[in-house]
């Protein structure tokens, strides 16, 4: 079976993000307007939840947070450049050892919103709804037309992307998603995960 589809970027399925509400942690969602643009810009994305009261067009990144650092060694001067692991709660400094001189220093971390391959919307950083743990990774899609594209992916045994945007969604699946041998138990998830909405 041939994968035909166009190669659309995860941002394509943004519009309609079931998310677990961050106030009753009931099934919730974030509806944006419809973009062609790869990584979500729009400022018009709405979280609501028709379990309890919540809802916020603000803001305030919610998910999950990567700290970098990139200054010089406090001892040699040489260019220390290190970042963390993406993470949600942040610390203000990090011990780094020099690659030159060798000596650990704790260095101030400036952190920025990690939005790329996490289980969380795009807009605001609340936890999906739909994720899945497969195999001690975490299998996630934005709603039921994301995770039917994923499956037609997963599925086909031919797959022709060698010329597909570098941005595209296909094109960024993690290796465990795409191997062959977890073909069966993946689809099996996503089918899960689909009768959720
Ligand atoms: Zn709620
Ligand atoms: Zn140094």
């Amino acid at each position: 079976m041939k994968f035909n589809l166009p190669a659309y970027a995860t941002n394509y399925f943004s519009t309609t993000v079931w998310i677990k509400c961050p106030k009753c942690g009931e099934k919730a969602l974030v509806t944006s307007q419809p973009t062609n643009a790869v990584i979500p810009l729009t400022n018009n994305a709405e979280a609501h939840c028709t379990s309890c009261s919540f809802k916020t067009i603000e803001r305030n990144w919610s998910g999950y947070y990567q700290g970098f650092i990139n200054l010089s060694c406090g001892y040699c001067g040489t260019r220390i450049t290190h970042c963390t692991k993406p993470i949600k709660e942040i610390y203000a400094k990090e011990n780094v050892t020099c690659t030159s001189c060798h000596k650990k220093r704790a260095y101030g971390l400036l952190w920025a919103p990690y939005k790329s391959n996490t289980a969380t919307d795009p807009f605001f950083g609340y936890d999906l709804w739909l994720q899945i743990e497969v195999k001690n990774n975490i299998l996630w899609g934005y709603n039921k037309e994301h995770l039917t594209y994923i499956r037609t992916y997963i599925e086909a045994t031919l797959r022709e992307d060698n010329s597909r945007h570098k941005y595209s969604l296909i094109a960024n699946l993690p290796q465990w998603m795409v191997l062959a041998k977890n073909r069966d138990s993946i689809v099996k998830k996503i089918d899960k995960l689909i009768s959720l909405v």
